[in-house]
């Protein structure tokens, strides 16, 4: 009778340590969460660390984005945000009113302009099959500048409300952030995945749909997956009637059909077009898992129908936006996460990241592509190799691991990967940006009179491409921000709601 009691006295104690150490857990992550959401929200005062009229960079070793090789111990004057004079540092004086920065040992970089971004990101509430995206107005846009993204364009858009308070917060001084290109709600007549996206009905919809955006101050639109033809049609051209863009993650619209229309760029690669697949009907998306193995097992870059299609899309002018960091989560040959990035997406998803690993681990169902990505190195050379302008993106999606800023220089990382030297991909990821958004003449690359955004980071990227993970400083139009601020800001703010 007496071991009963002392049992259950025991039970009973056990119980209460349980509940007090997850009462303790609760307190200890919303208290935090209160605490960096306070950190993040603070103006851009609060991670400004250089500034000034007049800012000498001196003994840096300069990649200009152009790829051409890195230039040794070099000077930089930075005047009134742009950049005033770049040289040898033997030959370029230092004014002495100036506020000088020495960065032997260090190099600097154009800011990363990203073609494929987005302002959201996958919410733990998902299920395998209705995806729910939840806005990061916080979090994101310190996550891009702390990686050194100076100007992005959304790619899709799911609060474009949101999408233009974030953007004018930023414009308007209140808030760091990088330039942003803002894209309009995607147009999508049969959203699946996604229920949070309106489902275009005819083609007069899709024109509705692109005169409202662009009304609203949007400057680029996405066509999405299952838009039909005729919809499509009706988009780019009501887009270009106004002087705008529209790109596409298309699926039932194949990327030589798309080119035809006129369309101003293509998402995501040779991973995703679907008019290779055999039995594809006109008009219609194919099912995606068949596709995808299609592409997988099947697809070869070198046949002579997927180089006319490099061809074509060079001779039409259609850029392709790199993503390989999304689809990374899906290949078993791709590289793992950064350890930083991995300790980064403990600390601060806690509960999204955490979810989604057990979900990935034990729960959904894995879809493994062996040689896709591979094949999307390949074709993404043999592309630009034909001439072709190549973008880069981090659509920060897929599994929710895929993060602002983290992604942008993992996807720099795969382009190196992929067989670009580091210039190169720096290229891709700076100058190729800019001119895709039409700013190449004020972004993009570093040379006098353009607009010093800037990247300063420890270590060499043109012999080891990961040192562009080492951000110490990101200069956007002269003003010097920490990365290790902006960065420390947001843990616990990703991905939770
Ligand atoms: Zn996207």
């Amino acid at each position: 009778m007496s071991s009963l009691r002392t049992i259950g006295k025991w039970f009973f104690r056990f119980c209460l340590l349980v509940i007090f150490l997850a009462a303790f857990t609760w307190l200890g992550i919303h208290v935090s969460r209160a605490y960096y959401l306070r950190q993040a929200s603070r103006p851009p005062s609060a991670f400004i660390v250089e500034s000034g009229p007049l800012i000498a960079l001196t003994h840096a070793r300069v990649i200009d984005g152009t790829a051409s090789p890195a230039q040794d111990d070099q000077t930089l004057i930075l005047k009134n945000g742009m950049i005033a004079e770049v040289g040898p540092s033997s030959s370029i004086q230092v004014p002495a009113s100036a506020r000088s920065i020495d960065l032997s040992g260090k190099t600097v970089f154009p800011g990363l302009v990203m073609l494929h971004e987005h302002l959201f990101t996958i919410s733990p509430d998902t299920t395998p099959t209705k995806i729910l995206l939840v806005e990061q107005p916080v979090s994101f846009p310190l996550m891009y500048l702390a990686a050194g993204v100076t100007t992005l364009r959304t790619t899709g858009s799911i609060f474009p409300q949101a999408d233009l308070a974030i953007k004018t917060a930023i414009d308007s001084g209140q808030r760091p952030g990088p330039d942003m290109f803002l894209t309009a709600p995607y147009l999508e007549s049969n959203p699946l995945l996604f229920s949070q996206m309106h489902a275009i009905a005819s083609p007069d919809e899709a024109r509705r749909a692109v005169d409202e955006g662009a009304a609203e101050g949007m400057t680029s639109f996405k066509a999405y997956i299952h838009l039909t033809p005729e919809e499509l049609k009706a988009g780019i051209d009501e887009a270009h009637s106004k002087g705008l863009k529209i790109t596409g993650h298309l699926c039932s619209v194949g990327f030589t059909e798309a080119a035809d229309m006129g369309i101003d760029g293509l998402e995501h690669g040779i991973s995703v077009d679907t008019e290779f697949f055999p039995g594809k009907q006109p008009g219609i998306c194919p099912p995606d898992r068949a596709a995808a193995k299609d592409i997988d097992e099947r697809l070869d870059i070198e046949s002579p129908e997927v180089q006319r299609l490099i061809h074509h899309l060079v001779e039409r002018h259609v850029p392709i936006t790199s993503t390989m960091a999304v689809f990374a989560d899906f290949t078993d040959d791709a590289q793992p996460m950064s350890a930083l990035e991995d300790r980064e997406m403990r600390a601060l998803c806690f509960k999204s990241a955490l979810i989604y690993r057990i979900l990935k681990a034990f729960v959904l169902p894995k879809i493994v592509m062996h040689h896709a990505m591979p094949k999307e190195m390949q074709f993404e050379r043999d592309f630009v190799a034909a001439g072709g302008l190549l973008l880069a993106g981090s659509d920060p999606t897929g599994d929710g691991s895929t993060l602002a800023g983290y992604a942008d220089q993992l996807e720099i990382e795969l382009l190196v990967k992929a067989g670009f030297t580091p210039v190169e991909a720096i290229h891709v990821a700076t100058q190729n940006g800019a001119v895709a958004l039409g700013q190449s003449d004020r972004i993009g690359t570093i040379a006098k009179g353009k607009q010093a955004d800037l990247v300063v980071v420890t270590g060499n990227p043109s012999t080891n491409i990961s040192d562009i993970r080492n951000v110490d400083l990101v200069f956007r139009k002269g003003v010097g921000y920490s990365s290790a601020r902006l960065f420390g800001a947001i843990k616990g703010l990703v991905g939770v709601q």
